[in-house]
C-alpha cells in the first residue's frame, strides 16, 4: 500500500485507550485480542479475569461460579472494583482495551471522567445470530478445548481432537440462560452506548463478517495505521 505515514495523527498521541463492546459470541475476545496483539495495548478483560478467579478456586470465584449456573450475570459493583484495581495497576505503556466493562449508566460517567477514551468499539451482531453462535459452542469436559459446531468442528462427533474427552455444552449456554442474557445485555448497555454516542465516542462495526475483514473494518475506522507490523493476513 502506498499510503506513507499519513496516519501521524496515532503517533503523536502515543497512548490508546479503548473500550471493547457487544454481546457474547460477537467476537470481542478476538477482535480485542487482535488489537491488543498488534498495537500493544494491555487487555483487560473482566471475563478473563474472573475466570482466573474460578481456576484458582477464590472466594471471587466461587461466587462467580454460582451466579453464572443461575444464567446470571456477576453484580456491578464486583465488576468496577475488579477493573478499578486492574487499572491503577498502571502497567498500560501503550494503552489498554477494556473488555466487560462498563455495565451501566453510573460506571460510563465514572470511566470518562477518568480516563480519556479514545473509542469505543461496539460489535454489533443481531440476537439471532448470537443464539446460533452461542448455542453452537461446545467445551471438551476433559481438557477444556472450546470447539464450536459451526466454525471449529471436531473430527468425530462429540469428541475432543486432542484428548479424546466427551464434548458438553457451558453450563450457562441454554436457551433460557441466553436468553435472559440477552435481554440483561441489551436494558443495561443500552443507555451506556447512548452516553458514548453522544460523546460521539462510538465505533458500530457489523460483527457477521469474518474475523479478518471486522478487524479491518475496526482499524479503518479507528484510523489505525495498517503500516504496523503484524497484521493478520487476510484469509
Ligand atoms: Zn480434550
Amino acid at each position: 500500500m502506498g499510503l506513507a505515514r499519513a496516519d501521524a495523527v496515532c503517533e503523536c498521541s502515543g497512548v490508546r485507550k479503548y473500550v471493547i463492546m457487544g454481546i457474547q459470541g460477537s467476537g470481542k475476545g478476538t477482535q480485542g485480542g487482535l488489537l491488543a496483539r498488534d498495537f500493544d495495548l494491555t487487555p483487560i478483560a473482566v471475563g478473563d479475569i474472573f475466570r482466573w478467579h474460578v481456576q484458582n478456586h477464590t472466594k471471587i470465584g466461587a461466587h462467580v461460579r454460582r451466579v453464572m449456573a443461575a444464567g446470571e450475570l456477576v453484580g456491578d459493583d464486583l465488576v468496577e472494583s475488579v477493573v478499578r484495581q486492574r487499572l491503577d495497576q498502571h502497567d498500560w505503556n501503550y494503552g489498554f482495551i477494556v473488555d466487560g466493562f462498563p455495565r451501566n449508566h453510573r460506571q460510563a460517567e465514572f470511566f470518562l471522567e477518568s480516563y480519556d477514551i479514545d473509542g469505543v468499539i461496539h460489535l454489533d451482531l443481531p440476537d439471532e445470530e448470537v443464539r446460533r453462535r452461542v448455542l453452537a459452542r461446545r467445551l471438551c469436559s476433559r481438557c477444556g478445548m472450546d470447539y464450536n459446531l459451526i466454525a471449529h468442528r471436531p473430527d468425530v462427533e462429540d469428541c475432543c481432537d486432542v484428548c479424546g474427552g466427551a464434548l458438553v455444552s457451558r453450563e450457562d449456554d441454554t436457551e433460557q440462560a441466553l436468553s435472559a442474557r440477552l435481554h440483561d445485555y441489551h436494558t443495561k448497555t443500552n443507555p451506556v452506548l447512548e452516553l458514548f454516542r453522544r460523546k460521539e465516542f462510538v465505533v458500530s462495526v457489523d460483527a457477521r463478517p469474518d474475523p479478518a475483514s471486522v478487524q479491518e473494518t475496526i482499524r479503518a475506522r479507528l484510523r489505525l495505521s495498517s503500516e504496523e507490523p503484524g497484521l493478520i493476513p487476510r484469509g
